[in-house]
């Protein structure tokens, strides 16, 4: 999905169905966020490229190198196919398993702490934009607010955990209640995935 095939980036299946997440997330959520909002920016994305400088070139690449119109759709393009691809149904107790687990509480002190952390970063990040977990070059995690289509790979972090918060990520479900949109999604958060990012 990050590749393009023949010169045109794809739309990445859903390792669940729309109805899967609920309820952290509705069908109706998934309908449109999935649906039509990253639809939207892969169908901007693919438009910009013939032609271009970025044709035949990886998402990260484009990501890395890009501005204007270009970045703004391949950046919300990577996020929301991250962003996507972390989820499963929801379990209560639902907590961090293998290194990646060790790597937060060694950063961290414990996954509550966190938590906290990053929820508060997701809920004071003004406007349209993501918090993400991420490891630096030598390994160490950070939380990052990032504005609009940023993704941590442009200042060299290898992205691991994002939560989205525009709000049309939680809007429907929601209303204006982005904390408790925040505090819900470490239900669905399929730790293995955040694994295999860090390379566990
Ligand atoms: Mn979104």
């Amino acid at each position: 999905m990050t590749q393009p095939v023949n010169g045109k980036f794809e739309m990445p299946a859903l390792p669940y169905a729309a109805a899967d997440l609920a309820p952290v997330l509705s069908a109706e959520t998934i309908e449109f966020h999935y649906g039509k909002h990253l639809q939207t920016y892969l169908n901007n994305l693919n438009a910009a490229l013939p032609g271009s400088a970025f044709e035949g070139k990886s998402l990260e690449d484009i990501v890395k190198t890009a501005d204007g119109g270009v970045f703004n759709n391949a950046g919300q393009f990577l996020n929301h196919y991250m962003y996507f691809m972390q989820f499963k149904a929801p379990s209560a107790g639902n907590i961090p398993t293998g290194k990646i687990a060790e790597a937060i509480v060694r950063e961290f002190g414990s996954f509550e702490k966190f938590q906290e952390e990053f929820q508060a970063k997701g809920a004071g990040l003004f406007g349209s934009g993501w918090v993400w977990l991420s490891a630096d070059a030598s390994g160490k995690l950070v939380i990052t607010q990032e504005g609009n289509a940023q993704n941590p790979l442009t200042k060299g972090l290898k992205p691991l955990l994002t939560f989205d918060v525009w709000e049309h990520a939680y809007y429907i479900d929601y209303r204006n209640r982005r904390p408790d949109y925040l505090k819900g999604l470490w239900q669905i958060v399929d730790w293995n995935i955040v694994n295999n990012r860090l390379g566990a």
